[in-house]
């Protein structure tokens, strides 16, 4: 079994590289422009691209100065641009022609299949690209011995750091399907006031971030404000502003990495709401907190380390008893559940979770949702177990 892994390191370049960098940028965003210009007129290729690109080569000859791969690489980077409008208008999007790249947008270039090496000197650890040298990169995990390198792309974030992410293949024996209990199951609420609370009665409270960080963003942002359009400190202040921005992405990201690994290694199956985010974020009072909290990103990483994630229907899970299924209307601001048919007081969100993991359970068993014919037969029996389990599991929390 052949495995695709991502390593993104930081990257150490040195003037003259970073310089040699940013031409890199500018000269495929160059390219691109030009190929942008060219699809205004219909599709055009991959293999279009690439003869153009030759045309061009033999007119503009200081372009045998750059790496010929990554020249390349701007094809199919337009290919993959141009099948996905196509894709987005057969949704029913509306969609226009693709769009030029401005300078500032254009902050990636990608060496495939050859013109990179990683290297080891000493104690440094090298990134050796074609045409620009030995570069200083930051190894802060190790890539398994085996791995072969397929490509390195190269991103320069917004406040200016540069950083390669290495796409390996890792050839790994054969395990053979996971084995999938519903034994081992939960349920997950994501919410405002604790992010996650699951049906174990667990609960993480929401870092709040960007409000943690709000205070020093709002300084900088006047302080941008003030400078003078165009000039060199505005441009510092501006950078100063990114680089926070990219904190608070950060700390998200740890967080939430954090998060659903713990899930993923404790658990077999996870049931969670689908979210219907664009609904959310319109109520204005909570659309800072919603953003800031973006469970979306959070139940994706979830989907990728899970052996299994299952959505399911949101509606009523926060008004159902998880007990009786009575139905039990409640605001926003009211945080505990009481049910005057069965008696249950519960957490609001830890209900809701309770209602996730039930509706995800009932779900697995029924025709609606596809597992494979030797799973199914397993997690019959298994559910039924697990669903009498979680009867005597609610009535401890309950009283
Ligand atoms: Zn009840």
């Amino acid at each position: 079994m052949v495995l695709t892994r991502n390593y993104k390191f930081r990257l150490y370049p040195n003037v003259i590289q970073e310089k040699k960098l940013q031409n890199n940028l500018a000269v495929c965003r160059w390219i691109y422009n030009h190929f942008v210009d060219l699809t205004q007129n219909g599709f055009i290729t991959r293999n279009d691209c690439n003869y153009i690109l030759t045309e061009i080569k033999q007119q503009e000859s200081w372009l045998y100065q750059y790496h010929s791969k990554m020249l390349q690489s701007v094809s199919a980077q337009i290919n993959g641009a141009q099948k996905a409008l196509i894709e987005k208008s057969k949704q029913r999007h509306k969609t226009g022609s693709l769009r030029f790249c401005k300078y500032h947008d254009y902050r990636t270039f990608t060496y495939s299949q050859s013109g990179f090496k990683l290297e080891r000197k000493g104690t440094t650890d090298l990134l050796y690209l074609s045409k620009i040298g030995d570069m200083e990169i930051r190894h802060h995990r190790e890539i398994p011995y085996n791995a072969n390198i397929k490509q390195v792309i190269v991103t320069k974030s917004k406040s200016g750091k540069w950083f390669a992410c290495v796409t390996v293949d890792i050839t790994e024996p054969l395990i053979g399907i996971p084995k999938i209990s519903f034994k081992n199951s939960v349920g997950i609420d994501v919410g405002i006031k604790s992010f996650v609370h699951d049906s174990n009665g667990f609960q993480t409270p929401n870092p709040k971030n960007l409000q943690k960080m709000l205070k020093p963003l709002k300084r900088i942002q006047r302080k941008v404000s003030r400078r003078k359009k165009g000039s060199n400190n505005r441009l510092k202040a501006v950078l100063h502003m990114q680089r926070i921005h990219e904190k608070i992405a950060n700390m998200r990201k740890d967080f939430q990495h954090k998060i659903s690994t713990q899930y993923a290694k404790n658990n077999d199956v996870v049931f969670v709401e689908k979210l219907q985010l664009t609904n959310m974020v319109k109520n204005h009072r909570l659309a800072q907190s919603i953003a800031d909290a973006s469970w979306g990103a959070f139940i994706q990483k979830l989907e990728y380390k899970c052996k299994m994630l299952v959505k399911v229907d949101p509606r009523n899970t926060t008004i159902d008893c998880s007990r009786c299924g009575n139905k039990v209307p409640k605001s926003l601001a009211v945080r505990t559940h009481r049910c005057n048919v069965c008696n249950l007081v519960l957490d609001r969100d830890h209900n809701a979770s309770l209602n996730i993991l039930n509706r995800g359970l009932n779900m697995s068993t029924g025709v609606d949702y596809k597992l494979p014919q030797e799973l199914r037969e397993v997690t019959l029996a298994e559910s039924a177990m697990h669903s009498m389990k979680q009867e005597e599991a609610t009535q401890l929390v309950g009283w």
